[in-house]
């Protein structure tokens, strides 16, 4: 039968690792909510929307329909690639640039009523799990297992610094750190859905646990 699993949590806690595991190990469908934002930003980036520090939010309202968002698995590398308007985009979305707005771009009202209808869409028909900030709060309020997955900024800064580092980006531990704060900092304020842990999500705090564990976590608490 039909399983919609939400996971939600702060940055570069491993919601997404855990997602892609998870619906590898039980052959559902895997989304991550925050690569569609990140795709909202890169497309607000190139086409010069996001400027001296600003948004121009009427501008972005008007094209908001021109950013279609699609994900194809990829069976020889086993990702979930991104797609924006066609383009493979993978890499792009997860670079600093984006980073270090997404989160100005998802804290828009109208950015987020799109996305959430796309995200509900995808979760009618078929099982899966998604992973983001408002995934059990606010686009899957029935979800059948909820989590909520937290660790500490400095060892969420750190996974991220290694991959920075992996992929040669030239940024120092405490530039990742303090973006890992300020994101978790807007994340947590703004005024359309805040993250916060749902009533009925179970916690998980995985700062000390493996892959495995958190694996063996989740499926048991699926089995409950
Ligand atoms: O999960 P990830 O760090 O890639 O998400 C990037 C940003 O997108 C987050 O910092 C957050 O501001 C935003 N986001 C959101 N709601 C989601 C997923 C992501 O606001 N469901």
């Amino acid at each position: 039968s039909k399983v919609v699993i939400a996971i939600d949590g702060y940055s570069s806690c491993g919601k997404s690792t855990v997602a892609k595991d998870l619906a590898k190990l039980l052959n559902i469908i895997f989304i991550d909510s925050g690569a569609m934002y990140r795709c909202v930003t890169l497309y607000a980036l190139e086409n010069n929307i996001i400027k001296g520090g600003g948004i121009d939010e009427d501008l972005l309202q008007k094209v908001l329909s021109e950013i279609t968002i699609s994900f194809k698995f990829d069976a020889q590398t086993k990702a979930n690639d991104t797609y924006l308007n066609g383009k493979l985009v993978e890499d792009k979305i997860r670079g600093l640039d984006v980073s270090n707005h997404v989160s100005a771009i998802s804290a828009l009202g109208f950015v987020r009523k799109k996305m959430v209808e796309l995200q509900q869409k995808m979760g009618e028909t078929d099982s899966i799990v998604m992973d983001g900030r408002d995934i059990g709060t606010v686009v899957f309020p029935h979800a059948d297992l909820k989590l909520f997955m937290t660790a500490s900024p400095h060892i969420r800064a750190e996974r991220r610094f290694k991959e920075y580092k992996e992929k040669n980006e030239r940024i120092s531990f405490e530039e990742v750190l303090e973006n890992v704060r300020k994101r978790d900092h807007i994340d947590e304020t703004r005024k359309e859905s805040p993250l916060r842990k749902a009533a009925d999500a179970i916690v998980l705090d995985n700062g000390e646990m493996s892959k495995e564990e958190q694996l063996d976590f989740i499926v048991r608490e699926l089995r409950n």
